[in-house]
């Protein structure tokens, strides 16, 4: 099936870490009035590499619906085509552009919202900052319900933890959004949480077993469960390289999560 293909004119581009190469960008798509989509979806991007041939690469939405608008938090990958191409347009007028189809994927939220606990490595943090705009949006009602929100962002340095300050200040706004960084390659200056994001996630889930009374490790959902009837009171959402994905799923298979309970996207 032909996708349909729009152009997307960037509007403002940010380094956001100077040492990660990282960046935040703002797209427009001109032609549309509103690009719609799922917080946590990603957009395919397209576009010719140097010996003609189409390259197309996912990347991650970085914020909510914003009429025909969206951000992309994207880091330049050492010899990559995609990565630089991106970090290479310029937002001066008329501006560079991009074409792309989507929006895709499932790493969206479950409904019901429940607790959840996201966690993220590096630019896994796009579709979070996705998910905390929804909930938790400046201009409008808050969507969260009052369920307890966790963020657990991990990168190795201070200066490559991306959106840090509207996290923080998110962190301080709402009582039930918990925003919890940590580095793996702390300073001796940095007062913040040390160490890998599978620590703190296990931090969290023993804590809120003891204060609801659970047992740890779960007891088995019953194999042959339909899919219709499995209702859990907590999901994770974990974005980033494959290990540490692999990492948490691990960590809360151990303390009896099902795998249904444990939504993620991998960019490796
Ligand atoms: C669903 C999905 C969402 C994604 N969202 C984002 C996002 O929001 N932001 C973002 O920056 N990236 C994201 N990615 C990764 C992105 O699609 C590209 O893989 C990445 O930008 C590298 O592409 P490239 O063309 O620059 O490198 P390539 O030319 O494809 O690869 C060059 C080399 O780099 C290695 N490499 C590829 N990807 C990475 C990586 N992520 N880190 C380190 N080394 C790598 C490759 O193995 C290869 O050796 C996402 C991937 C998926 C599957």
């Amino acid at each position: 099936m032909q996708r349909k293909l729009y152009t997307a004119r960037l509007e403002r581009k940010e380094c956001i870490s100077e040492s990660a190469q990282c960046y935040h960008f703002d797209f427009a798509i001109d032609e549309l009035d509103s690009f719609p989509f799922s917080p946590g979806q990603f957009v395919s991007t397209v576009a010719p590499d140097s010996n003609g041939k189409q390259q197309t690469r996912a990347y991650s939405i970085a914020s909510a619906p914003r009429a025909n608008h969206f951000d992309l938090c994207v880091n330049r990958v050492e010899g990559g085509f995609f990565s630089n191409h991106l970090a290479d347009l310029s937002d001066l007028p008329p501006g560079g552009a991009v074409s792309l189809h989507g929006p895709h994927g499932h790493f969206v939220l479950k409904e019901p919202l429940t607790d959840s606990i996201f966690i993220a490595t590096g630019t896994g943090i796009a579709p979070m900052r996705g998910f905390t705009q929804f909930l938790f949006p400046e201009d409008g009602p808050d969507r969260s319900g009052g369920k307890e929100i966790w963020l657990v962002y991990g990168t190795r340095h201070e200066t490559e933890l991306y959106y840090h300050d509207e996290f923080e200040a998110l962190a301080a706004r709402k009582p039930n959004f918990h925003y919890l960084a940590t580095l793996s390659r702390a300073t001796d200056k940095w007062t913040g949480l040390r160490g890998y994001v599978q620590e703190h996630v296990a931090r969290i889930v023993e804590k809120r077993a003891a204060r609801l009374g659970q047992k740890l490790p779960l007891e088995p959902v019953p194999a042959g469960t339909p899919a219709t009837e499995l209702n859990f009171d907590i999901y994770a959402y974990i974005c980033g390289l494959n290990n540490m994905v692999s990492g948490v799923r691990e960590k809360l298979a151990g303390y009896g999560w099902h795998r249904k309970q444990i939504i993620f996207e991998r960019y490796d």
